[in-house]
């Protein structure tokens, strides 16, 4: 990894500053999957992800059977131009098969998911008859050959792959192993996360705010949306701005976890220890990204262990995360790469915009009278405002070169995926 110290964060427009694409590319090269799995029951394997491709053994379904209540017959035996009598000679239910196969102008009354008979090859539905004791009639139209039969294997045949490793788990994909018959399945094990907050003025929730103290909501935040990503969390409470202590904290993180990520300190101001502190256990790289909010973002590593200095600002910590630490997480994970939907949406609003850098605004997504998509802006875009993160349900993505937008201009938004 190379070394960069070249920080300012006083000026808002750096041509120096790195590219939100080229921070990317550099944290997906230092990203590998963390390759150990384990196996799981079926019930338990929601939501992970899978770490083997999944192929069948059996048909599914395993066998020929009837899609509907009717009679089952052989289309040979209807007549052209008249209605078609026919002998009822059994019954076939679902889980128990019809003991006798019909032959010629025979038939045998079957159920829903009830294995066809030998000889037959369609389903008259029940409604279509006309039954009389132990004979039905059937109108010589509105017929298919092989109508309303389902074949084996038609959903799933031997040899299908059904999932494929990276596949975050699903309840449809959980159902679809059941179907296969399959007790358990291979997982990637669920990566560990630690994180702390760093300031001085930092104060745990359920206490007594001092004047200049402000409580502590980067750990909420940052719990929350790892927990949404499914991974295994650990809290380190608060750090003060005393580098013995975060050098100790960064030393005890590196110990028992795969990523450790904290916020505030990685800026200019005099108690901005983290990244300093950082660099004496471990390679970092310090950017000053051409992005708001979230500008200064430190990327580094213990050994194979992942380091991911946030800004303290609480609207950075969510918007950096979103952008750099949740494909780094995703892929440590085992997760197959994703599309991330930019949809185009016409803007409401006027959008104040700095050119030289992307700008993350937070927006409300709604449906115009002809269904069309149109963004509002949450209003002040603020790093410190996190009420606008949670107004929103997207982000309003305005490029580097952009400079002024007009309400009726077309935007691109990036909605938040349930992770925000
Ligand atoms: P810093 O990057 O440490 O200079 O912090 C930037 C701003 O974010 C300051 O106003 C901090 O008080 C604020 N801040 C830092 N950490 C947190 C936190 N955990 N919760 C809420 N605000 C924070
Ligand atoms: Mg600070």
């Amino acid at each position: 990894m190379t070394i960069k110290t070249n920080i300012s964060c006083a000026d808002d427009y750096d041509p120096q500053s790195l590219s939100v694409a080229s921070a990317l590319h550099t944290i997906n090269a230092n990203t590998k999957t963390v390759i150990a799995t384990e196996q799981l029951p079926l019930k338990n394997a929601l939501d992970r992800i899978l770490a083997e491709d999944l192929i069948s053994s059996i048909n599914v379904p395993g066998y020929d059977n009837s899609a509907m209540d009717g009679y089952a017959i052989r289309y040979a035996d209807l007549a052209t131009h008249s209605n078609t009598s026919f002998a009822v000679i059994d019954t076939a239910f679902a889980g128990r098969p019809a003991e006798k196969s019909i032959h010629h102008r025979e038939c045998i009354r079957i159920m829903t998911g009830a294995v066809m008979p030998e000889g037959a090859d369609t389903v008259v539905m029940q409604e279509h008859v006309l039954k009389d004791g132990n004979t039905i009639t059937i109108a010589n139209d509105q017929h298919r050959e092989a109508q309303n039969v389902r074949y084996a294997g038609e959903d799933i045949a031997i040899g299908d792959t059904i999932l494929e490793c990276g596949k975050k788990l699903t309840a449809a994909d959980i159902g679809l192993a059941a179907s296969l018959g399959i007790a358990q399945l291979k997982v990637y094990r669920r990566l560990k996360v630690c994180f702390f907050s760093t300031g001085d003025e930092l104060r745990p929730v359920g206490s007594q705010l001092a004047k200049g103290e402000i409580y502590d909501s980067n750990r909420y935040t940052l719990y929350a949306m790892l927990k949404r990503l499914n991974i295994e969390v650990t809290d380190l409470g608060i750090v003060g701005d005393q580098p013995e202590a975060l050098k100790a904290a960064f030393e005890e993180a590196s110990l028992k976890h795969d990523v450790i990520i904290t916020s505030g300190g990685v800026s200019v101001g005099e108690a901005d220890y983290s990244k300093s502190v950082f660099e004496a256990v471990g390679d970092i790289n310090f950017w000053k990204i051409a992005m708001k909010p979230g500008r200064p973002l430190a990327f580094g590593k213990i050994g194979d262990k992942l380091y991911f200095g946030l800004p303290g600002n609480p609207v950075s910590v969510m918007t950096t995360f979103y952008i750099f630490v949740q494909p780094a997480l995703k892929k440590m994970n085992g997760e197959n790469p994703q599309t991330i939907y930019k949809i185009k949406a016409t803007t409401l609003n006027n959008l104040r915009k700095r050119p030289g850098r992307t700008e993350f605004q937070r927006g409300i997504l709604s449906l115009s009278s002809d269904g069309d998509l149109q963004v509002s802006s949450t209003g002040a875009q603020g790093s410190g405002i996190l009420s606008s993160v949670s107004k929103a349900d997207c982000f309003i993505v305005l490029a580097e070169d952009t400079s002024k937008v007009s309400a009726g201009d077309t935007v691109t938004v990036i909605p938040f995926g349930g992770l925000i």
